[in-house]
């Protein structure tokens, strides 16, 4: 596949270029925004143009360090990108060889990526910490997060910050279009999604998922308006992965939180009328988003959380504490 940054992404290459052509291109660079914006794909556009023998504005394609990167096999590119549960500090280690051997190429340069960086554990964001405090000429970080808050202030601080903010724009919709999407389809999913690209392909591509989110947006409904214990939902929601289920309700919620402030105005479509039907008060809402929040913290942290027992914590708080509330 021919690795090129997406048409939203342009501005931020082009601050890019200029860094690299004032030589002012810091040793690590911080990928921030949403996941669906691709930033993994930037990064890799990036890390491919900086390996690149040619000279150019992205990565010629030709030269061997382009056929090498595309192969994954170029020995001056080290990646971190699978993300299992937390990065654990042998991985930030193994990274140490490859770091005192040299460059290859005549570029002279080396390229490391760190996908969702905040995965990073204690002692893993420690021994990166030590690495990025002794810069080594022509070797450059990308590090990726979803989730800056969660990074260590000491490593963000080494970082200079690259921002990828969600796509409002209308004229990214010519881009889906040319990917062969329906024009009304897209505006529906990216509204969806928030603005982020990826996202609403996935969501466009996987009926499912959007049939899934329909699914909840009722039954959420459904336990907002009887305080009884919803035993259908219970067995229902065993069934699905937590880290799945606990995404897909933080979704929904913000949204329904977005649409009672006024931030977001719904369009006519099946799911959007089901966000509206959400009956939960704004305080209420709030409650909710912060158990799922919690929940999802711990689950990335590689938490174990008992199943059961989560889904029932959330189902108190959805249905008790609004109980609370009418009395
Ligand atoms: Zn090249």
């Amino acid at each position: 596949m021919m690795l090129k940054h997406y048409p939203w992404h342009q501005q931020q290459w082009e601050n890019i270029l200029s860094a690299i052509y004032n030589n002012k291109l810091a040793h690590a660079l911080l990928l921030k925004g949403e996941s669906g914006l691709g930033k993994l794909e930037f990064a890799k556009a990036l890390a491919q143009k900086l390996l690149c023998q040619q000279n150019l504005e992205q990565a010629c394609h030709q030269c061997p360090a382009c056929h090498w990167f595309a192969q994954e096999t170029h020995p001056d590119y080290y990646s971190i990108l699978e993300y299992k549960a937390a990065i654990k500090v042998d991985e930030i280690r193994s990274l140490l060889p490859f770091l005192q051997q040299k460059s290859h190429c005549s570029t002279g340069k080396k390229v490391i990526i760190i996908a969702l960086a905040e995965y990073m554990n204690q002692a893993a964001a420690n021994a990166l910490l030590k690495v990025l405090e002794e810069p080594t000429d022509n070797t450059y970080f990308i590090l990726i997060t979803e989730n800056s808050s969660q990074l260590k202030p000491t490593i963000k601080s080494r970082c200079q910050f690259i921002n990828f903010p969600t796509c409002h724009d209308e004229s990214i919709l010519t881009w889906f279009m040319q990917q062969g999407y329906d024009k009304q389809t897209a505006k529906e999913a990216l509204w969806f999604m928030d603005g982020r690209p990826l996202e609403a392909i996935k969501l466009i591509e996987g009926d499912l998922q959007l049939k899934s989110y329909q699914l909840l947006a009722h039954e959420l409904q459904s336990m907002f308006q009887q305080s009884q214990y919803p035993e259908v939902i219970i067995r229902r929601w065993e069934t699905l992965e937590p880290i799945n289920l606990i995404k897909q309700l933080q979704h929904l919620i913000a949204l329904v939180l977005m649409y009672k402030n006024g931030t977001i105005i719904c369009a006519e479509n099946q799911l959007s009328s089901a966000i509206m039907k959400i009956s939960g008060d704004i305080p209420h809402l709030h409650k909710i988003y912060d158990v799922l929040l919690n929940m999802h913290q711990l689950l990335i942290t590689g938490y174990t959380l008992n199943k059961l027992l989560m889904i029932d914590s959330l189902i108190q708080v959805i249905i008790e504490i609004d109980g609370e509330d009418d009395e």
